[in-house]
């Protein structure tokens, strides 16, 4: 599972991640490792945010801490690297790709790596200062690998079992995920992480903040780079937002509490069967919306930008190396608006609280629409099929769906629709307010319940364009000043 978090070894590469590769002796954290590589060919080198030494295959890390955030991959890869900042700020960026593609898909990546980098700098103001100098993407896109990115201070993991030649664009989302990680979570950096427990879990309750925020900016600086355009970056907006609204879950934790789920949930796998799809909703996704909404409400009613919280979130915390908490961020936000008021309510609401605020007008700020999905088409809250004896529901329904308050649950099986053999494609075809009497089997029990069809609740945003309604000089005014250019010249 060579990714952010196994290590990989293979005759074609050595991938890597510290943790997973190296033991360490308790109370000598703090002693400077050295470490030489023996590489397996004579065509691979090192990609890595270890400090260099004049030998090429001998690097050192200050102490336990940096060795084991410092993944590593001996390899034959192509690497491009490009300048960010001026004068004495002048820092390297380094692309490192270990993959069975061409030199040219390579430089075409790096292109628009170095759009995506300049702009997330332009978010920011300015690139933090990176301890060995550059900064790398350990880039390995193979087939026999796991999908995954995982940042560092100085680098990042980005994995995927996607060629550059169908998925450089895709591949381009965690490339811009990561890197915007080297200001917000490796800097910005919550105090319940600090240090890191490589020993036990480590629980935090702003990941909503440091993943979810990061999540919007994904896709944010991919748009602001030119690299998709509005219709492009509303739909992706649309799968967020119904997710989110639409999450039962959602009814059951606060985002802060959802962070607190990360060891249950980022990367663990489980034999047991969970009822995540009724209890849980991703931080990444769930924190994602609240930047969306707290981006067009800073720009709405306050003037300013998700970006200039960045930049004081930067300033305040980032540079000073002083970790943050959730009260830090309100009180953050309090002073970017100089309504301490709105930032208690906002955080009580959406950030402790379970509420989401109003996207539909909002988006319309900027000229985007929040329509139904699949008007007319009926959702029943499980995946169904058709089986022996009925039609099988697959999944834990839905709770406040259908099936779910008519009693079904994962496993039953329709046996009888209006007293006549079960088929999936009589529910599936229906209409929202067609009503059926049901019966089923479950844990051995027949049962009956009369059922009436529902509307499917998926959210999608669209352009004002798209719909032909006319975009008001504000409305084109507001998009333009969200999603143009920040990169500096
Ligand atoms: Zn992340």
């Amino acid at each position: 599972r060579a990714g952010g978090t196994y290590s990989g070894i293979d005759e074609s590469h050595a991938h890597l991640n510290m943790p997973a590769t190296f033991m360490w002796a308790r109370k000598m954290e703090s002693a400077p490792i050295t470490v030489t590589f023996v590489p397996a060919s004579e065509d691979w080198k090192v990609a890595s945010q270890l400090f260099p030494t004049e030998d090429p295959f001998v690097y050192s890390a200050p102490d336990l801490q940096y060795f084991m955030d410092s993944p590593t991959e001996l390899s034959n890869h192509s690497v491009r690297e490009w300048s960010v900042g001026s004068g004495e700020a002048t820092q390297r960026i380094r692309l490192a790709v270990h993959h069975q593609g061409t030199e040219k898909e390579v430089d075409d990546y790096a292109a628009m790596a170095e759009l995506v980098v300049a702009e997330q700098i332009g978010v920011f103001g300015e690139a933090p200062v990176f301890d060995v100098g550059f900064y790398t993407f350990l880039a390995d896109y193979l087939p026999y690998i796991s999908g995954d990115g995982m940042e560092h201070r100085n680098s990042t993991v980005i994995a995927s079992t996607r060629p550059l030649s169908t998925g450089a664009l895709r591949n381009l989302g965690t490339l811009s995920h990561e890197f915007f990680h080297a200001w917000n979570v490796e800097r910005i950096r919550p105090k319940t992480l600090e240090p890191f427990d490589f020993e036990n879990a480590n629980m935090s309750n702003e990941l909503w903040f440091a993943e979810g925020f990061t999540s919007y900016y994904t896709g944010l600086t991919i748009r602001r780079a030119g690299l998709t355009d509005d219709e492009q970056y509303a739909g992706s907006l649309g799968g967020t937002i119904s997710t989110v609204v639409n999450s039962p879950g959602r009814s059951l934790f606060s985002p802060v509490e959802m962070s607190q789920r990360a060891p249950f949930v980022d990367a663990s796998t489980f034999i047991d069967p969970t009822n995540f799809g009724n209890t849980f909703v991703s931080y990444y996704t769930w924190g994602s919306a609240i930047g969306l909404g707290l981006d067009l409400t800073l720009r709405e009613r306050f003037g300013k930008s998700l970006d200039d919280f960045m930049q004081l979130a930067w300033v305040r915390f980032g540079k000073r190396q002083s970790p943050y908490t959730v009260t830090g961020l309100q009180d953050l936000l309090g002073d970017l608006t100089g309504d301490q008021a709105f930032a208690e309510m906002f955080f009580a609401r959406y950030i402790e609280g379970r509420e989401t605020v109003d996207y539909s007008s909002l988006l319309a700020t900027v000229g985007f629409s929040l329509e139904k999905s699949n008007p007319g088409v009926v959702a029943l809250g499980s995946r169904i099929e058709d089986a022996d004896g009925g039609v099988s529901v697959l999944d834990y329904t839905t709770i406040g769906s259908v099936l779910y308050s008519a009693g079904v649950d994962k496993g039953a099986v329709i046996t009888r629709i209006d007293g006549r053999k079960a088929k999936a494609k009589t529910l599936e075809n229906s209409k929202p307010g067609d009503t059926f009497l049901i019966e089923f089997r479950q844990r051995g029990v027949t049962k009956t319940a009369s059922i009436e069809m529902e509307e499917d609740e998926s959210l999608a945003v669209v352009t004002f364009e798209s719909l032909d309604r006319v975009l008001s000089e504000s409305q084109r005014q507001r998009r333009s000043a969200w999603l143009a250019s920040r990169a500096m010249q």
